[in-house]
């Protein structure tokens, strides 16, 4: 279900304050500063805990599942909502060709505003105090069970994050990419949530997070790698989680 589908990529112009639109097409955003700050913060003091990534990105996936169920049962008129609830769940793909770890869901999706807000900002509470306790030099290890780090814990383990989503509100996926150094983009893409061959795609709803991993990281290309962290941190998942090794 890899099949590559090309992204669209135009005009990408660089921006050096605040954003830049480029037609509706790619659009350069700035991190807040203070995702800046957490983003070092994970990275550097993070780097012996590398494996809570995979706790963080599923722990998401099963926050947007619980929220399409809420949404099943408050809302029947939201489009692409399924009467069924076998459709929730989590895939997770190991493609050693591409050197890429996928973590998909058919949870609610995220617009192009809520991929901004949600994945530029820091709308956590407590992030503040995180930061906080970091300036003050607290013990991270103990901060990280006490706060999450959440998504931005995918740098650990990343070079380049790329995020497709679409909102089960929208009619169109969008991608949302970022190298950190303290900039992302967002576009429209045709590059979809799940494959046209895999049965979710009938949803069109979801997220897709493409992790290209880091020289270093490349054990988390181990199938066995992954299965024994998603026992470890994922066991009270109360969605299936699929894994799959994606084949030449
Ligand atoms: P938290 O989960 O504590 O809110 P995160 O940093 O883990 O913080 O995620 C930030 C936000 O990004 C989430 O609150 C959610 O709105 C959005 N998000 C992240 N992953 C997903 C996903 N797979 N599907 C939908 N929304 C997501
Ligand atoms: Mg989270």
């Amino acid at each position: 279900w890899l099949a590559a589908t090309a992204s669209q990529r135009m005009n990408v112009l660089a921006s050096t304050e605040g954003s830049h639109e480029v037609s509706d097409q790619e659009t350069t955003f700035q991190f807040e500063a203070e995702v800046s700050r957490l983003m070092d913060i994970i990275v550097h003091s993070l780097y012996s805990n590398r494996d809570v990534f995979l706790r963080e990105l599923i722990s998401n996936a099963a926050d947007a599942l619980d929220k399409i169920r809420m949404l099943q049962l408050t809302n029947a008129d939201a489009r692409k909502v399924d009467e069924t609830q076998e459709d929730l769940k989590i895939k997770i793909t190991v493609d050693p060709e591409r050197k890429v770890l996928e973590i998909a869901d058919t949870g609610l999706g995220m617009t192009k505003e809520e991929l901004v807000a949600n994945l530029g900002a820091v709308a956590k509470s407590g992030t503040a105090a995180f930061l906080e306790q970091m300036q003050i030099g607290a013990d991270s290890k103990n901060l990280i069970g006490q706060f999450g780090v959440g998504f931005y814990s995918a740098f650990l383990v990343a070079d380049t994050v790329s995020v497709v989503s679409q909102s089960y509100k929208d009619s169109t996926p969008h991608v949302w990419v970022s190298g950190a150094h303290g900039s992302y983009t967002v576009a429209p893409t045709d590059q979809t949530v799940f494959g046209s061959e895999e049965p979710e795609a009938k949803l069109e709803r979801g997220t897709r997070i493409m992790l290209s991993l880091k020289d270093d990281a490349m054990h988390y290309l181990d199938v066995e790698m992954i299965k024994s962290l998603v026992k470890k941190y994922s066991q009270f998942v109360s969605f299936p989680i699929y894994l799959y090794v994606s084949e030449k």
